[in-house]
Parts: structure tokens; sequence; C-alpha cells
């Protein structure tokens, strides 16, 4: 059972990440007016250290000026999370709303323009179409809404087993469950989880119950510069190259 992530691993979907963050803060602040329609270099360079799709206009706010600068994000990411909210007055939940609308509005005054936000990488597109064709059991699991991940793998002839998105809760609880669930019938004897973000996999390391994860951090992802150094044991990298072989052959 191939389990993998959603943003920066099957899609590159950072055009969109900056306009819906953007369009969210300017809601929510009109003074932010001067934000740049092109994904600003500092977006880019924190999109890597986000867990949550709300936490994405608040690093727009903090981009136009309002909360702590990029810089701060940089060196302590939750603690400068944590002060911008509080500073902004924002909550998660009303931004996990208001990012919602947003686009679903999109996609319903202009589907393709949305959708052409969105990049997928060609080798992951080529990898799940091939396993659609072997029949290989795949699975996707994201902190992105179900709903608006499956609009985006229907687009491109996708269809996984399941979508499990961010209503279901954090990853590792979610493969804990899923775990239990399809031991219960019989299947899934081989777990791969692959996913773009560190924390995440160690999270799921560390988490007692899931040791016959065989965690994989895609390569092409949306990785800090010291991410794919010095990995611990039983967290393996997963290049494009290693992708296009049989899953059996994957670490
Ligand atoms: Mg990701």
């Amino acid at each position: 059972m191939l389990v993998t992530d959603f943003d920066g691993v099957v899609v590159d979907g950072m055009a969109e990440y900056w306009w819906a963050a953007r369009q969210c803060a300017l809601q929510l602040d009109s003074s932010l007016g001067a934000l740049p329609e092109l994904v600003p270099g500092a977006f880019r360079l924190l999109r890597p250290r986000v867990l949550s799709g709300w936490e994405m206009p608040v690093l727009a706010a903090s981009i136009g000026g309002q909360g702590p600068a990029p810089g701060a994000f940089m060196a302590d990411y939750p603690k400068a999370l944590a002060a911008a909210l509080a500073g902004l007055g924002w909550q998660a939940q009303g931004l996990i709303q208001l990012l919602d609308q947003v686009r679903h509005q999109a996609l319903v005054e202009d589907r393709q323009g949305w959708l052409d936000r969105h990049q997928l990488y060609p080798w992951m597109l080529r990898r799940l179409r091939q396993c659609q064709l072997e029949g290989e059991p795949w699975r996707v699991l994201t902190t992105k809404s179900a709903a608006f991940t499956a609009e985006l793998l229907s687009a491109h002839g996708l269809t996984p087993q399941a979508i499990h998105g961010r209503e279901e809760g954090p990853k590792p609880a979610v493969l804990l469950r899923l775990l239990a669930e399809l031991r219960e019938l019989g299947a899934g004897q081989r777990w791969l989880f692959l996913e773009d973000r560190r924390l995440t996999l160690e999270a799921v390391r560390a988490t007692p119950g899931l040791e016959a994860v065989h965690c994989l951090l895609a390569s092409w992802g949306y990785l800090l510069p010291e991410d794919s150094e010095q990995l611990p044991a039983g967290l393996n990298l997963l290049t494009p190259e290693l992708l296009a072989t049989p899953l059996a052959n994957w670490p």
C-alpha cells in the first residue's frame, strides 16, 4: 500500500498557495494591498515549514509587513506563528474557512484557471497512473481538504483508493487507524508512506504502532536545505529515479 502526501509530492501548487494566501490576507486586511501577485521568494523559502494551509495567509501578512518579519519565521517558526496570530487577531479555524471559501469561489468562477495554478510532478503522474494500471493500491494522506484534492486528482484521471484529508486529523493518527482497519481485512502487507515534510515523517517514526511503515522523503518536494541530510534510520530519500522502479525496490 502506497500512501502519499499531496502538496509538494504529487502536485507543485506553489502558485496557487500564494494566490489563495494573498486573497485571504487581502480580505482580512486591506492594508496588505501592495502584496505582489507573483510568488515572493520569502514565501517559497517558508513554505517547507508550513504544516496546514491556514498558516499561509499568516505568512502573506508577514511578507506584507504585518506581524513578525519573515526572518522571525525562519528563526523559530512555531513561535513566530503564534505571535503573528495573536498580533493579527486571526484564528486558525476562521482562516481554514476563508481559505476554503476563496478556493471554492475560484472553482466555481474559473475552474480551469484554478487547476492551471497547479502543476503535477510528471514523474509522480506517470508513477500513479502505472499503479492504477497494475492494480497497485494507493491512497492520499494530506492536510489539504479532501474535496480540493479530489478535484485536482480527477482532472488528471487519478483515482486513489481513498483520500484522507485534513478533516480526518493528524497524519500519524490516520495511519494508525488505516493500518488497523486494513489489517483486519487482511490487506496491505507492506506500507510505504511518501511525504516531503521531514518533521511529519519523524513524527510517524516516533509513533508506537507505526514501526512497520516505510517512511520516504520525496527529494523533489518542498524541502529545507538540510532536510535530506543525515537521515535517521528508517527514513529514506526517494528520488524520481527510484520512484520509477517497482515498489518492491523502494527502500
Ligand atoms: Mg507536502
